[in-house]
């Protein structure tokens, strides 16, 4: 069948667009119907040691390390203006492929805009210390990048979270190999090709379509690798992080997560269950950090959870390309049929269904992966619906007595990204986000985050962070640097 978009995408290797070693080509869906989108060169093991070397040598050979970083600074601003003016096109790539509303896509580009901006910024202030040491000493330090860093992206905010890395990695004037999934390999290609026309030097960014288990492991295999940062599921977090330990590789891993959203008496409930609405169909709930677990005080929950249902229920579904359409399919028919799975499991272990729970019945829809807004009541503490990441439209509710009976459920999870509360009491509201064991706490939000603050996971959720000034710090070295000042007359 012919496919939409005509122009194969190949891999991104020093600058230059190359089918892979097996000559391997592969089709992507668009999820809306399952037809075929496009298709994309496979990367293989041996690409993977193409692109390492082509990072490597531009690492070494190109001015993008050396500079003083005002110029890493203005091609990533380049960058970054180049994007924005291609906004549409981007967002219209990225949801053919991912699936999700174009509203969305569009805030998902222009979040990729402010990111690169915003590291662009940081590119000339990485600045080393002068230490105070005894005697005739000068002790300073040196803020040098790593060298080669890897980044593995997942499907659900395909560019979005690949830039979110490889923006303060290049801005610390590393060279990056980025893995997107293969789910969603598109805008990732198209972006190296804009980094090509912004002027960043041949083979500061590569990009690898292929595998997670022959190019991933491949790329941290690679003796030029410095550095990985991988952001997905904990499972296959754990995998990488054995494998960089092995090497020991420095790792940032952006996990999975299991958001508690706690709603006390006195919450404002209609800006609440807009948020709740919010946190969990956006981007039909494939978020890590998806307030999926609703804890709400037992005097409210009729009331809110009636409010959420009618948000779910009165969601447009459709194609994400679609005008006015609030929710699009999920990523995969896999995807879907797992979501389905978890779905059928918690109402065997005695949860009940209160919206959705099927897949949507109009018949234009059947062809893609669309499932219906889904709310889910009393599903056992124990029943892995509550307990496992299930990544779509699927809320659990739950209600509790008190501060302490709250504070408990929204804990009783292995993840910890961010945790949601609401609340008009200044008391309640920083006496529990400090008991909160997550990463980020929103109060009186949906989830929401900027380049400037750190986004973070503790427990399964994931190690280290990304955003902020700080990030940028994983992806340099600080090199101390002691020199005696006395040389020929010693006296100390
Ligand atoms: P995934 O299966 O863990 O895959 C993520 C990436 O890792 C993909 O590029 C994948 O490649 C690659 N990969 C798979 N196996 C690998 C291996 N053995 N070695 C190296 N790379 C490997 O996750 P996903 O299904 O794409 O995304 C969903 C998960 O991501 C959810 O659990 C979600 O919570 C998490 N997530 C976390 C954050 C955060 O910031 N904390 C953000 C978004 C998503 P293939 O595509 O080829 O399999
Ligand atoms: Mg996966």
């Amino acid at each position: 069948m012919a496919t939409v978009l005509d122009a194969p995408y190949d891999l991104f290797i020093g600058g230059k667009d190359v089918p892979g070693a097996r000559g391997e080509r592969r089709p992507v869906l668009d999820p809306a119907t399952n037809q075929p989108l496009a298709q994309v060169s496979v990367a293989t093991a041996d690409d993977a040691r193409a692109a390492m070397e082509a990072a490597d040598r531009a690492f070494r050979e190109s001015n993008w390390a050396q500079d003083d970083g005002a110029r890493r600074a203005k091609a990533l601003q380049r960058l970054a203006a180049l994007l924005e003016a291609s906004l549409e096109g981007f967002a219209r790539l990225e949801t053919r492929n991912m699936g999700k509303p174009l509203r969305e896509s569009r805030g998902d580009i222009g979040y990729v805009v402010r990111t690169l901006e915003y590291f662009a910024g940081l590119a000339d202030k990485l600045e080393g210390a002068t230490v105070p040491v005894p005697g005739p000493r000068l002790d300073y330090t040196i803020a040098e990048p790593l060298g080669v860093t890897v980044h593995i992206a997942p499907w659900n905010y395909p560019l979005l979270l690949s830039i979110r890395s490889i923006a303060p990695a290049l801005a610390a004037g590393n060279a990056a190999v980025l893995k997107p999934a293969s789910l969603t390999p598109l805008t990732a290609i198209a972006f190296a090709r804009l980094a090509r026309d912004a002027g960043l030097p041949e083979g500061i960014l590569n990009v690898l379509p292929g595998a997670g288990a022959e190019v991933g492991e491949a790329l941290i295999a690679d003796p030029r690798c410095r550095s990985v940062t991988f952001t997905g599921s904990s499972e296959v977090g754990r995998h990488i992080a054995e494998l960089a330990a092995r090497r020991l590789l420095p790792v940032t891993l952006e996990l999975g997560g299991k958001g508690p959203v706690v709603v006390f008496p006195d919450a404002d409930l209609d800006r609440a269950a807009r948020a709740i609405g919010y946190g969990i169909f956006q981007n039909a709930g494939q978020m890590c950090w998806a307030a999926s677990r609703l804890i709400v005080h037992e005097s409210l929950r009729g009331p809110l959870v009636e409010k959420v249902r009618a948000i779910a229920e009165g969601l447009k579904l459709g194609p994400g390309v679609e005008d006015g359409v609030e929710m699009g399919p999920l990523v995969s028919a896999d995807h879907l049929d797992r979501v389905l799975g978890f779905v059928a499991e918690a109402r065997a272990d005695g949860g009940s269904l209160v919206a959705g729970g099927e897949r949507a019945s109009a018949p234009a829809l059947a062809p893609g992966n669309f499932l219906r807004p889904t709310i889910l009541a009393d599903v056992p503490a124990s029943s892995r619906a509550v307990r496992e990441e299930i990544f779509g439209p699927v809320l659990a509710v739950s209600s509790f007595t008190d501060a302490e009976d709250a504070v408990r459920q929204a804990n009783d999870t292995a993840y910890g990204l961010l945790a949601a509360l609401w609340t008009r009491d200044l008391a309640t509201a920083h006496s529990v986000a400090r008991r909160l064991e997550s990463g980020m706490v929103v109060v009186n939000e949906a989830p929401i985050s900027y380049p400037q603050t750190p986004f973070a996971g503790i427990k399964a959720s994931g190690v280290g962070f990304e955003q902020s000034r700080q990030a940028v710090e994983a992806y340099l070295r600080r090199k101390n640097v002691l020199v005696h000042l006395g040389a020929g007359k010693r006296k100390s």
